[in-house]
């Protein structure tokens, strides 16, 4: 009988395999019918210790005893309260307020309205977004508009509202990007907001860009009363080899969006927080001044205890060691590939690593993603190309024969697949 599922990303008439998993552990997850693959890419950015990391499972049992679910709204429990604390405490200096959701597209659905919402109660509403190109925030139809179209959104694209698209700080060409940020900063219509992804673009295809470029970009807005919005959803804890990217660049934003990693990748929770500035501008006697966002699950309590026991994990024991052993790890493999000369480029920010196939004459690049996934999907490994982009970005626990199992099998493809 066919499965009723309807996945996420997926063309069902193409018939391609979909594994049946039973569990996972640290870096392996194992099939229903015995088979193990290497889990490269982080269950889809979102594991950083490991699978069913021994903390963060204790803490998920604990808390399911105690409280499973409490209205966020007029309510309040103490591992959302401990966890509100903890954030305000380990990321920059100036956000003080954490409001709780679901997914990193609903983190970016409230850091939009919150934006918003600040400038409506200043009394000088805007609502002009800028974004950075091949920028990617979620699958909502807000977090759609901020983020780069192509055929993906292409459906809802009438729905999807304009913004100010600012070009990407591609090596050699961070002036002219600064140069844009600045002239849409002066435009007539005032923008409200930038929003980014620090230092590394994901879903646009693992491009990255320097810290140096992000703190200009931070000080622009900065300079000109721009809200600066970073989305750190992908790139937060750990990834690009700090707690956070911005904090590599010395900066603080005005808005923070962080999920995925937050749980250590164990429960569905997403935090936005906020600058004074922005709590205040709602802030009022008046109730339709009020931040009017909910999702059922906000601040789910099972999901807050999972967090912290991850925050207490990055406490007591050497994830940033663990972080830089991994990334010198990657730079190693990283050097040695080279796919006999079919590697074109290849990067690495922190524990990310990304690699180009050269496509050969005659093929077709959208065929070459589909291609790539089921090679390794049959080699033992999660890995999924976009496009002819291949890229690792493993949990923090992954071991060096591992990683050279993915390396090994990288370079395969090079020669088979084409
Ligand atoms: C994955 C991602 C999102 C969306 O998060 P979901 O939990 O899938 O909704 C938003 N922004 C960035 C940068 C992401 O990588």
């Amino acid at each position: 009988m066919s499965s009723p599922v309807w996945h996420a990303f997926t063309q069902h008439g193409l018939n391609e395999e979909i594994p049946l998993i039973a569990r996972a552990q640290g870096a392996t997850l194992y099939g229903a019918d015995g088979r193990e693959w290497i889990d490269a890419i982080s269950s889809w950015w979102v594991i950083t210790h490991g699978h069913c990391e021994p903390r963060i499972q204790a803490a998920i049992r604990a808390q399911t005893d105690q409280l499973d679910q409490l209205i966020f709204a007029g309510w309040t429990h103490e591992p959302a309260e401990t966890l509100a604390r903890a954030l305000v405490d380990i990321t920059p200096a100036g956000l003080e307020h954490v409001f709780f959701s679901d997914s990193g597209s609903t983190s970016v659905e409230v850091a939009l309205k919150m934006a918003l919402g600040y400038w409506l109660h200043r009394g000088e509403p805007r609502h002009r977004i800028l974004v950075l190109e091949h920028g990617y925030h979620g699958d909502t139809i807000g977090a759609m508009s901020v983020g780069a179209r192509g055929v993906y959104n292409r459906a809802y694209e009438p729905l999807l509202f304009d913004v100010g698209t600012i070009p990407f700080p591609a090596v050699g060409h961070e002036q002219a990007s600064l140069d844009a940020l600045e002239a849409a900063c002066r435009a007539d219509a005032k923008p409200a907001a930038f929003i980014v992804e620090p230092l590394v673009l994901g879903a646009g295809g693992m491009l990255f860009y320097g810290a140096e470029t992000l703190a200009r970009m931070r000080a622009i807005c900065a300079a000109h009363g721009i809200l600066f919005i970073a989305d750190e959803v992908m790139t937060g804890w750990g990834r690009t080899g700090t707690l956070l990217a911005c904090d590599q660049a010395g900066i603080a934003p005005d808005i923070l969006c962080l999920s995925k990693g937050l749980t250590g990748g164990a429960l569905p929770l997403a935090v936005t927080l906020a600058t004074p500035a922005i709590f205040d501008a709602h802030l009022s006697d008046d109730r339709a001044r009020m931040f009017f966002h909910s999702s059922s699950y906000t601040a789910n309590p099972v999901a807050c205890a999972a967090a912290n026991a991850n925050i207490a994990i990055w406490r007591d024991e050497p994830v940033a060691e663990r972080v830089t052993a991994l990334a010198a790890m990657q730079a190693e493999r990283l050097a040695r590939i080279d796919g006999r000369g079919r590697i074109a480029a290849k990067r690495q920010m922190g524990t990310i690593t990304a690699m180009e196939y050269a496509v050969a004459e005659g093929n077709y690049l959208s065929a070459l993603g589909p291609k790539l996934t089921a090679f390794f999907r049959d080699r033992g490994l999660l890995l999924r190309a976009m496009g002819n982009t291949v890229y690792v970005l493993p949990p923090y626990c992954i071991s060096p024969a591992e990683l050279d199992r993915v390396y090994d099998a990288i370079e395969e493809a090079a020669e088979r697949v084409g």
